[in-house]
Formats: structure tokens, C-alpha cells, sequence
């Protein structure tokens, strides 16, 4: 009774591991203070847990708004971003239609475009892992995709798309635009600006990185009114729980007491891709995310992993991406953990 499609996509999972350090899913590895998540659980018990949540959260899509600097009728809560990807994807794409996907990146994208028997075209970044701009307009061209998704900053490869590219795209492209910006606070600009002027765009964006609320599950979209009403009519009701909605609330109003700690993750970024480019046997890529891309010459990225995981820290193997055969990802941690990673990764190495 399962459809074809979904019986012969590969299992998405992140297998278990023992581990002292976690550096392997790019999360904000700073907890909220204490007083803010009392404030939060505060809020929450005053909350009549027995009702619904509003149909619409009016309160929470004013301040992501104002947040993220677009209208408020352009702006779609998810329970996490990728509940807000399925969405998009399964109202644009069927089988017969096409996306195209900027490789290596989040796996998510091809597995969400497979389940639906949609047609994946993958462009290969260039081997500094740029985004190949002339490829990605070209390969819509030919096979007038659907959908066109590029995440900026990319994961697993930190490469930035800048506006003039993306206005290339736009302007060269007729498919739906999603542009995953669920690092974007870790890089130089966000490209919300273009929202206005194209209306084929879609920008997502994450409680789950720099605003260091993954367990939370809170994401958003930005896009024309007029999309997001028509993406709106297929978005299941009640979708974020009251408890994320009112952390949201609180969240937002207090971001600029601890919005501070992404200075400390760029700082650490930083010095974390100083100290990685002097080690021999590896090759660390520049990144505008909270994580780097490692490839490693003298051991396989495997050995590497396991080396590491006995040294209590996991890092993310990703050797099965495409062109990534010997590359790990590793995500910036506090400064302690920073310091243990080196120390581990140079005997990991030796
Ligand atoms: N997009 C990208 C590029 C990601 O790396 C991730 C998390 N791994 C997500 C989306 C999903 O984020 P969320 O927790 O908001 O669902």
C-alpha cells in the first residue's frame, strides 16, 4: 500500500553514539541562561493547556516579522524549518516535475523531492565548492525545474551565496526559488531584501542554530503574500505546539541580552580555521556558518571519525555526500570544546 517511491528511498536517520563532545549536527552549543528559560516555563504554566492554540498565532508571525524584517503576511511558522521544506516541496513538486539542487547539501532536499517521484537535477558546486551559477541556470533551463532549492550558507560546505548571484538566478530562472538561510546569522548578509522584488522567492529560517532553541522545533518562511496564502491552505492547523509558541515570544523579546554569543561562535570560527589550517594531512575549508568542512589526505574521514569518537567527540562524517569522498564536517563548539577537538583531531592524524 506504500507507494513505490517512499519504499525505495534509503532510510534518513543519525545513528547513536557515546560521546563526551557533540560536534556533529551545527547547533548553538551555548544553553540559554537559566533565567530565560524560567521566564519561558513561567509563561508556559499560566497557558490553558486543555485548548488549542490560536488558528492563527497573530502575536508570534508580528515579531518574527519584525525580526526578519519582512511583512507579516508573508510570513509561515513551521515546526522547525524542515516541516516548512515539506511543505513547499510537496505543494510544488509531483512526478514529471524537477528541482534543482546545488551539491553537496542538506540530504533532505533530494529525499523530500524523491518521496514525491519528482525528478532531482543535481549541479555539482565547482571543486572549491562555490556555487557553479552558470550551471544551476542552465540545468533549470533545460529541464524548466519546478523548484530550484540553495541553501546559503550551504551545508555541508559553509559557501555563500552572494545577491548578485542569487539576482542572476532570478532573473535567468522561472521555478519557484527556496534559499535555506538556516545559518544565515553566522554570515555576512541575509538576502531578505530581495523579497520585495521577486515574488518567486522563498527564504527559510531556524530557531535551531543561532538562536540556540533546536529541542524547540521553530522555523519560518518568508515569500510573497501571495505565495504564502497559497502555502498556507495545505499547512496542517496547530502545527507549532503552544509551549514552542510561547519560548518564541519570549525569545524574540530577549534576543539582544544573548544574541552576543554569535560573536563568540564567529570568534571561535575563526580561530578554530586557524588552528586546523596548520595541521598537516587535512585541508579545512573557509566557512560562513558555525561549522567547517574538513577533508582529510593522510587518513580516510572514517578513520578519522572513529579516532575522534574514542576521544569522546563526535564529529559528522558526511564522506557519503557527493564529492565529499574524504571530508568530515565539525561544528563550532564553545572554546573548551574547540581546544579538545584540536588536540584530538592532531593525534587522529598523526
Ligand atoms: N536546513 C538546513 C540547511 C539544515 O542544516 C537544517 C538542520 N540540520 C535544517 C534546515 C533543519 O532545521 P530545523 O531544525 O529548523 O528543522
Amino acid at each position: 500500500m506504500i507507494r513505490e517511491e517512499i519504499q525505495s528511498l534509503a532510510e534518513y536517520r543519525l545513528s547513536q553514539y557515546p560521546y563526551r563532545i557533540k560536534l556533529n549536527q551545527n547547533e548553538n552549543p551555548f544553553e540559554l541562561p537559566l533565567s530565560l528559560k524560567e521566564e519561558i516555563t513561567e509563561r508556559i504554566a499560566g497557558l490553558n493547556w486543555s485548548r488549542y492554540p490560536a488558528f492563527v498565532p497573530r502575536e508570534q508571525i508580528e515579531r518574527v516579522a519584525e525580526f526578519a524584517r519582512w511583512r507579516a503576511d508573508g510570513v509561515l511558522l513551521g515546526n522547525g524549518s524542515n516541516d516548512l521544506l515539506r511543505l513547499l516541496f510537496a505543494a510544488v513538486l509531483e512526478r514529471g516535475k524537477g528541482v534543482v539542487i546545488s551539491q553537496p547539501t542538506f540530504t533532505l532536499y533530494r529525499i523530500l523531492a524523491q518521496s514525491l517521484g519528482a525528478t532531482v537535477w543535481d549541479v555539482r558546486m565547482t571543486r572549491d565548492f562555490c556555487f557553479d551559477v552558470e550551471e544551476i541556470i542552465k540545468t533549470a533551463q533545460d529541464t524548466n525545474a519546478s523548484l530550484l532549492v540553495l541553501c546559503s550558507p550551504n551545508n555541508p560546505t559553509g559557501s555563500c551565496l552572494n545577491r548578485a548571484d542569487l539576482v542572476r538566478i532570478l532573473e535567468a530562472t522561472e521555478s519557484l526559488l527556496v534559499l535555506d538561510e538556516a545559518y544565515v546569522q553566522f554570515a555576512p548578509e541575509s538576502l531578505t531584501a530581495l523579497l520585495s522584488e521577486y515574488e518567486r522567492l522563498v527564504i527559510l529560517q531556524t530557531f535551531s542554530k543561532a538562536m540556540g532553541a533546536a529541542a524547540l522545533r521553530f522555523g519560518y518562511s518568508l515569500a510573497s503574500p501571495v505565495l504564502t496564502a497559497q502555502l498556507s491552505k495545505v499547512h496542517l492547523p496547530y502545527s507549532i505546539n503552544a509551549l514552542t509558541l510561547a519560548a518564541v515570544d519570549v525569545l524574540l523579546q530577549r534576543w539582544d541580552t544573548y544574541k552576543h554569543w554569535i560573536d563568540i561562535i564567529l570568534q571561535e570560527r575563526e580561530k578554530l580555521f586557524r588552528s586546523l589550517c596548520a595541521l598537516d594531512g587535512l585541508v579545512t575549508h573557509p566557512s560562513s556558518a558555525n561549522f567547517l568542512l574538513l577533508e582529510t589526505i593522510s587518513r580516510t574521514p572514517g578513520e578519522v571519525f572513529q579516532s575522534l569518537l574514542q576521544r569522546g567527540i563526535l564529529v559528522r562524517d558526511v564522506s557519503s555526500y557527493p564529492m565529499l569522498e574524504r571530508g568530515l564536517r565539525v561544528t563550532v563548539g564553545t572554546p573548551e570544546e574547540n581546544e579538545a577537538f584540536v588536540a584530538a583531531l592532531r593525534e587522529a592524524l598523526a
